[in-house]
């Protein structure tokens, strides 16, 4: 049962072959029996969810059932959830108690979802490998030695585990596509402004962005038919009507434009990678696609880029901790200046503390427009490289990622490396442009990440691209062992 998707468990549900009580206790037991190996939960909520549960049979019984209706859930440690410790990975947030929730966390629990608890995370989301986290490291599946990717790796590994058949993530650079890709499963970073960032806590706020992760694009579909939507509390959040993400599923693909950028393909990537894409390719052909080649001219640039936006904006947002209000205060400080100092250097981790430094300098009077200024006219000609690319083109195709996961260990003393990683995902968050990840093979028993990028708000067609590839292949339905 714990091996099924939620459009599977929803089904079971709906027929009463299980309740959800029975069902979330099942990942409870999962979770119990395999989190000791993984550390993929910050938090486990066992009575929130048992009581979650018994309310979501209540509903189901009076004929009041969203598909989502009692299926067992995750939420990235990233979203404030009201009553329960939200950490966001990070020794300074580690007694804090969120008083409200974020909007993400409502509208899953209007539809009577089972949160099983909140899933370790990079610090402030701030890493590719999850190894930034204060609560430790999280295990791939697939071979304990190895990162499960970040910074949602909490959420990947344990769907990848079957620890909870969905969870969200954010993606500020490729922090749902990269975990996805590294741990075999699904997950979609949708159009900026597509998903409320209402109460999911600020690292760069023009690049989060929050989404779902699965074992399917068909559940993606499901849980994004949830999360997305305009939001009061969330000015960036767009107001456009949702379309319901499961009715085009399996619209045919005859003529789909799909686009390969020559640059994702020309130097860095693995050998064996780019075998498996062009395999992939050769489904979306058989499928009714046509293949074109197009340019992204600035792609190179956008790592570089980021690297100043991103540490930029997260060093004023990371400001507001300051051993005042909430979170961590350091002991006995002398005056109000060591208490800012000593909470802020207690409190944060070295990656956080990295990107406060670099992002102070570049925001600094006289290196403004030397680097921020300067990044931020890069960002519009990645952005135009897009448009320009969409004129001819519906979809987007690329790995999600340069290699597979690495081993625990192996780029945390060489913090470039680790930004590499995200060499294919990150112009897609400076566009602002959705993107997904799906399982396309495995190399040496390591799944490989395939990454699709649609137009804006055009998830619907990624999703029935990953979709149709789904229903011709089968490495989305792989188990890793032991699991
Ligand atoms: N790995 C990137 C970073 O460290 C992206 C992280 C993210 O998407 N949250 O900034």
């Amino acid at each position: 049962m714990a091996h099924k998707t939620i459009a599977q468990l929803s089904n079971e549900l709906q027929t009463k072959k299980i309740s959800s009580v029975e069902l979330t206790q099942l990942f409870l037991d999962r979770i119990k029996r395999f989190d000791k190996q993984l550390n993929s939960f910050i938090t486990v909520t066992e009575e929130q969810a048992l009581s979650d549960a018994k309310k979501a049979d209540e509903e189901r019984s009076k004929g009041n059932a969203h598909p989502l209706t009692g299926i067992p859930f995750a939420q990235k440690d990233i979203f404030c959830t009201k009553d329960i410790k939200t950490s966001c990975g990070s020794k300074i947030l580690d007694n804090f108690i969120s008083p409200y929730d974020a909007t993400v966390v409502t509208r899953f629990k209007e539809s009577n979802t089972v949160l099983l608890g909140k899933t370790n995370m990079d610090e402030f989301a701030m890493g590719s490998s999850n190894e930034t986290s204060f609560y430790g490291t999280v295990k791939n599946p697939w071979d304990l030695e190895r990162v499960p990717g970040g910074s949602s790796g909490g959420s990947a590994a344990a769907v990848a585990a079957y620890l909870t058949p969905g969870a969200t993530g954010t993606d500020t650079g490729g922090s749902i596509r990269q975990p996805a890709g590294f741990c075999g499963i699904s997950g979609i970073k949708p159009t900026y402004g597509r998903v409320s960032r209402y109460g999911m806590i600020a690292f760069a706020s023009s690049l989060d962005q929050g989404g779902p992760m699965a074992r399917s694009a068909e559940d993606l579909a499901l849980l994004l038919n949830v999360m997305a939507g305009v939001d009061e509390k969330d000015s960036t959040s767009i107001d456009k009507p949702v379309p319901d993400y499961t009715q085009t599923l399996n619209n045919s693909l005859n003529g789909l434009r799909i686009g390969l950028p020559k640059e994702f393909f020309e130097s860095g990537l693995d050998n064996e990678i780019a075998t498996l894409i062009q395999s992939a390719i050769q489904e979306f052909k058989k499928l009714g696609a046509t293949i074109h080649e197009i340019t992204l001219p600035n792609s190179g640039l956008s790592i570089p880029a980021y690297y100043v936006i991103a540490p930029a904006e997260c060093s004023s947002n990371l400001a507001r901790y300051d051993g005042v209000r909430f979170g961590y205060r350091c002991n006995e400080p002398k005056d109000l200046e060591d208490l800012y100092k000593r909470s802020r250097s207690e409190g944060f981790g070295n990656e956080v503390k990295r990107r406060i430094m670099i992002g102070t300098y570049a925001l600094s009077a006289g290196y403004y427009d030397t680097y921020y200024l300067k990044a931020q006219k890069i960002r519009g000609l990645i952005r135009q490289d897009f448009v320009d690319a969409f004129k001819n083109v519906d979809i987007i195709l690329s790995p999600t990622s340069p290699t597979t996961a690495f081993k625990l260990g192996e780029k945390t003393s060489d913090p470039i490396s680790m930004y590499l990683s995200d060499m294919y995902t990150i112009a897609v968050n400076l566009a602002g442009l959705p993107g997904l990840s799906i399982p396309a093979g495995f190399i040496k028993n390591l799944p490989v990440g395939l990454q699709l990028v649609g137009n804006f708000f055009d998830e619907a067609r990624l999703l029935n691209a990953a979709h149709q590839y789904q229903q011709v292949t089968d490495w989305h339905t792989r188990t890793p062992e032991g699991f």
